[in-house]
């Protein structure tokens, strides 16, 4: 898998790979298909407050209402869409449809977009999230950007590009942290101003030594830290004993269509 890899180049060979190639273009053409005629929608999983299970804002996490094989999740076509470079339209219309949507919930919720190397590399990239902005009427500082490690040092505009994001006044988040080259060196050089903790290292009833580790390191950053994969009370307590201040997870919600999130708006402790 490409993100596994968190090399953002090449992969050695392996049994099978020419089969699944062959799948990805299939898929990939079926893509192109689903961006043009609307196939894609945008699932929002809520981000809460720890303790208190307040929304403060949502993820938008992309699906595919595919007209033969019902809705896909990323897993299906992700891996397709980076390999052809389809992800950058994808990846607009995401955008789009995220602050489109998160313009019309109340106060200050905020939206967060998960954003690709390719994407981020592209020059001009600062400007389209800016236009998106304008079109939607989102204001910057309720945008949140999610890039992995691998993503944060992927090269071309980036670093450039992580600025220019910086100035228009949206934030950064460093998604499934834990998982790449977590380096010192990347907390003190790249402009993030939260790390989402990786599911895999959520407290499971075993040690918690890695999650209390990032919580240190994020305060000794003066960074955001949310946890993400909560899936049961216990591990809420556990993370925010450990002084996580927001999560996201099975727990609280799961990723929901727009219009039931809208409705959880209205009745549900915002804020
Ligand atoms: P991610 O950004 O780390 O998003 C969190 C994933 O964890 C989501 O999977 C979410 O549904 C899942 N999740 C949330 N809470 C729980 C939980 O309690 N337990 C478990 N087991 N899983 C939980 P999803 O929606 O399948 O997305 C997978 C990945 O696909 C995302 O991981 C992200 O890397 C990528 N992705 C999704 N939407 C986009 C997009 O618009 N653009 C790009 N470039 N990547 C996207
Ligand atoms: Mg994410
Ligand atoms: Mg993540
Ligand atoms: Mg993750």
């Amino acid at each position: 898998e490409a993100k596994a890899r968190g090399d953002g180049g090449y992969e050695r060979y392996r049994p099978g790979m020419e089969a699944r190639g062959a799948e990805n273009n299939r898929r990939a053409a079926a893509l192109r298909t689903a961006i043009l005629e609307d196939q894609l929608v945008v699932y929002f999983q809520p981000v809460v407050t720890l303790p208190g299970g307040r929304i403060t804002g949502a993820e938008a996490l992309v699906r595919w209402q595919h007209p033969a094989e019902g809705l896909l999740g990323p897993g299906a076509f992700i891996d397709a869409a980076e390999q052809t470079g389809l992800i950058v339209p994808l990846g607009t219309w995401v955008l789009r449809a995220a602050t489109r949507e998160a313009a019309g919930w109340p106060g200050e919720l905020t939206v967060s977009v998960n954003v690709s190397a390719r994407q981020l590399r592209q020059p001009g990239f600062p400007a389209l999230v800016a236009a998106a902005l304008d079109e939607s009427g989102l204001p910057a500082r309720r945008l949140t950007v999610e890039i992995t490690e691998s993503v944060a040092v992927g090269g071309g505009a980036t670093t450039e590009n992580l600025q220019g994001l910086r100035d228009l006044g949206v934030r950064l988040s460093l998604d499934d942290f834990g998982t790449g080259a977590s380096t010192l060196t990347l907390l003190a050089t790249c402009p993030v101003d939260q790390i989402k903790l990786d599911r895999s290292f959520v407290p499971d009833g075993g040690p918690d030594a890695i999650a209390d580790a990032v919580a240190q390191m994020a305060r000794a950053f003066d960074l955001d830290a949310v946890a993400e994969g909560v899936e049961t009370e216990e591990q809420a307590i556990r993370l925010t004993g450990l002084g996580y201040e927001k999560a996201q997870g099975y727990w609280f919600a799961r990723p929901m269509p727009a219009a039931d999130l809208r409705a959880r708006l209205t009745t549900a402790d915002v804020g």
